[in-house]
């Protein structure tokens, strides 16, 4: 049921939750300041408590409350790419910030998200937390279609469109001296070279170590469909393939496409409403066309797609 920005406002203040468009995906928004709105997030997604919420703000004056002091280049990266899709993890005042929100970590998530209803929205609640509004584990929304598939037609959404990023934000974390990325996301890791004076490493699990962002542990951004990854499709084969619109493919098989070969940013944007079409569709596979540089924001594809295949399972 799409809602008025006055209606999620009044929603929000009053305890409940919300589906709020970003520039990246919808999130299901709850105020940070209402421990039950949150707890029924967890609920609603079907989200593991060890998975903690990203902290959506509207002024980056605000992450001062909730840390004793800011990492080095925090306030460079924050005002080259906030508002926008960085997520930066950071040391905070324990006691400032709800345990289940941060998993009981020292640390926390904070944002600023680009899109002019979530901006509007924020500056007037106050704080939200986040996580994108899919069931968790499916794939994530990107149109408020997707939302009500997920969570039924009576469930509020503020509608903001189609979102112009279509792809998670790319979380930072700083340990050790440096930031490192710990989720691949819409910004590219070369994109952070002429702030930080090097491009962060990407931080991927390690075997029987706890990942430093919790979400690396569950499978992600996955529809009921079995993904097949493959670069050479048989000329006598059949059944669907996640292509390319800019590429022949043998005549048996119908292309649902990502877009041209040329353009990852379209790519990322079409990758969710592409998976959710296939459970729409009650497609049981689909081969995967993963012809494509393994590099800037191909990376993030790649690794959606990982996550998103049996494959990509790591607990
Ligand atoms: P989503 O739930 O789709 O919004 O994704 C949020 C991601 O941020 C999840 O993978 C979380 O594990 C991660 N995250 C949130 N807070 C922290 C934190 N304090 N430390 C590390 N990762 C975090
Ligand atoms: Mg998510």
């Amino acid at each position: 049921m799409r809602v008025t920005l006055l209606q999620a406002y009044e929603l929000l203040i009053n305890g409940d939750v919300v589906a709020v468009p970003t520039e990246t995906v919808y999130g299901l928004a709850a105020s940070l300041n209402r421990p039950s709105a949150i707890d029924r997030i967890f609920q609603l997604k079907g989200r593991p408590q060890n998975n903690p919420l990203i902290i959506h703000l509207s002024h980056v004056s605000q992450v001062s409350s909730y840390v004793n002091q800011y990492p080095p280049d925090f306030e460079a990266l924050a005002s080259t790419f906030w508002p926008g899709a960085l997520t930066l993890v950071m040391p905070i005042i324990a006691e400032k910030i709800p345990a289940s929100v941060r998993a009981h970590l020292p640390t926390a998530a904070f944002r600023i998200p680009q899109h002019p209803l979530s901006q509007k929205l924020i500056s007037q609640t106050g704080p939200l937390v986040m996580p994108s509004a899919n069931l968790s584990g499916k794939p994530s929304s990107t149109h408020w279609k997707h939302v009500t598939d997920d969570f039924g037609a009576d469930f509020p959404i503020l509608d903001g469109g189609i979102c112009s990023k279509g792809v998670e934000s790319t979380i930072l974390f700083y340990q050790e001296e440096r930031w490192s990325i710990i989720r691949l996301g819409a910004i590219v890791p070369s994109a952070f070279l002429p702030i930080l004076g090097y491009e962060p490493q990407i931080e991927k699990p390690k075997n029987g170590e706890a990942p430093l962002c919790p979400g690396q542990m569950y499978r992600h951004y996955a529809p009921k469909a079995k993904l097949v990854m493959a670069k050479t499709f048989p000329i006598d084969g059949k059944g669907v393939i996640i292509g390319f619109s800019d590429r022949k493919y043998p005549s048996g098989y119908r292309v649902l496409n990502l877009g041209k070969t040329s353009d990852p940013n379209t790519s990322v944007k079409k990758l969710y409403s592409v998976l959710r079409q296939l459970d729409v569709e009650g497609i049981v596979t689909a081969e995967v066309d993963i012809d494509f540089p393994q590099e800037g924001l191909w990376l993030t594809l790649a690794e959606r797609l990982w996550k998103a295949s049996t494959q990509g399972v790591v607990a």
